[in-house]
């Protein structure tokens, strides 16, 4: 038996995807895009070679772009079997694949319509949307914490990662020639006492664990200091009628900062303003958060019990279509006003920020992580000018960024998740992280267990 790294190894923090091979079976292990310049680079296509014909299934850990993003090209080579997922997870793949078929095929009728020259070929999208629909149709739910048989001689046993709604550590129970081998693939893992979501599961029996370590060097900003901080800025703006922008990611922290508005305005420290979630696909994760409370941690479930969310959000609107966009401008202020995409790179934002940006009155709040070369990266470096649609805009509004909403557990939470497998003394593999992170977490689990963690490259094979 054996598992080749397929993404999210050599450093790189995308593309996760993990080919676990016996004798008699063949399984993925998410089935992620590689996005930023390593996916321009190539590594996703094609993504698997043959092998994925061959396939028995695929099992997903959760359902964000870089784990689920290339599950349509398996449709591309003939894989017509079953990808096992939790019930949430699903409803959010479907939500994500659909809108990377869209934005792919934006993409590549942009880049033909621009750059294409008499004698190059245009370029096609990666998937169709009708590729990336027959693949969601082969995703079957599984319950939590129930091993199920996935494949011949391979079981698999979900325990929440408390990442995203439906997420997933996912443990494999591998079986060649009378004996088993127990590897535990961490997915991505949230931090512990984040709002809505439970805190992760630990494993205490493994041969050999899988653990991300996108932020193995460092902690966040702890999460109370990061609402207190968020909070005194939502005041400010309202005492002087400013309004509020927030580049958004649709799925966890649009639902994250939605929650937070309204537990501000319940406990009566701001009085309830005008709030618009700008965001067609942020409206649909946060229906589908509200369709999954089985999910919620206890101190979720009280305040809903307490009263539902929609008692302290009379003010806000879900703004659907462009027109509901536009509206937006036309309110005075004070408003908040959350849209995406998240890095500023295009979508709704851009049009509010071209609108606020020279006022200095308004707040742009940075909730996520901004790649270089992005719109957002240039406003958290303090650029005084930027280009929007060729329009250069002033930069007067206050820029804030919080680094405490983070989806992800900080190194202390990444070693309180090992902690409890260590005493096993499994052999431990770094993936999902940029080499620095992933040395600085390695050194860690070698002072405090006498482990040798293994960094993997990209296509490395690893024998069990
Ligand atoms: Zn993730």
């Amino acid at each position: 038996m054996k598992i080749k790294v397929l993404g999210a190894g050599g450093g790189e923090v995308t593309g996760s995807c993990y080919f676990v091979e016996t004798q008699q079976a063949k399984v993925l292990v998410d089935c992620g895009l590689f996005q930023g310049t390593e996916g321009a680079g190539g590594l996703n296509r094609p993504p698997l070679g043959a092998d994925s014909a061959k396939l028995d299934a695929v099992v997903l850990t959760h359902a964000h772009l870089d784990h689920v993003g290339r599950l349509p090209l398996l449709a591309h080579t003939g894989f017509t079997g079953p990808i096992y997922a939790t019930p949430a997870t699903i409803e959010m793949t479907g939500l994500i694949l659909r809108d990377a078929a869209k934005i792919q095929a934006q993409d590549a009728e942009r880049h033909n319509r621009n750059h294409q020259r008499p004698d190059e070929k245009p370029i096609e999208p990666l998937y169709s949307l009708s590729e990336a629909e027959t693949i969601l149709r082969q995703l079957k739910p599984v319950p939590y914490d129930e091993p199920i048989s996935v494949a011949p001689g391979i079981r698999a046993c979900f325990a929440e990662a408390g990442h995203m709604l439906g997420s997933a550590s996912i443990k494999l129970f591998i079986e060649e020639a009378g004996r088993e081998c127990k590897v535990v693939f961490s997915g991505d893992l949230g931090p512990k006492g984040a709002p809505i979501l439970r805190d992760f599961e630990t494993f205490s029996q493994a041969d050999v664990v899988f653990l991300e370590s996108t932020y193995g060097d460092r902690d966040h900003r702890p999460y109370a200091e990061t609402v207190e901080q968020f909070t005194e800025i939502v005041k400010q703006a309202v005492a002087r009628q400013g309004k509020v922008l927030v580049p958004t990611f649709a799925v966890g922290r649009a639902q994250l900062l939605t929650l937070l508005l309204a537990s501000i305005f319940r406990k009566k420290i701001i009085a309830p303003f005008p709030v618009f979630l700008d965001s067609p696909m942020a409206i649909e994760a946060s229906r589908i958060y509200a369709r999954h409370p089985e999910l919620y941690d206890d101190d979720m479930v009280a305040y809903l019990k307490e009263g539902p969310l929609e008692q302290d959000l009379a003010t806000m609107k879900m703004s659907a279509t462009a027109d509901d966009s536009k509206q937006i401008n036309n309110c005075p202020g004070p408003c908040f006003i959350m849209a995406g995409a998240g890095m500023c790179t295009a979508g709704r934002i851009l049009h509010h920020l071209r609108h606020n940006l020279w006022n200095p009155q308004a707040h742009v709040i940075i909730v996520g992580y901004q790649a270089r070369g992005s719109l957002g990266r240039m406003l958290v470096d303090g650029a005084k000018k930027v280009t929007i649609f060729g329009e250069t805009i002033l930069v007067k509004a206050q820029i804030h960024t919080l680094g405490g909403f983070s989806a992800h557990a900080g190194q202390t939470d990444l070693l309180k998740w090992f902690e409890f497998i260590a005493p096993v003394k499994p052999r431990v593999i770094l993936t999902h992280g940029e080499n620095g992170p992933r040395t600085a977490l390695a050194k860690l689990i070698t002072e405090h267990y006498g482990l040798k963690p293994l960094l993997p490259g990209l296509g490395e094979i690893i024998e069990l």
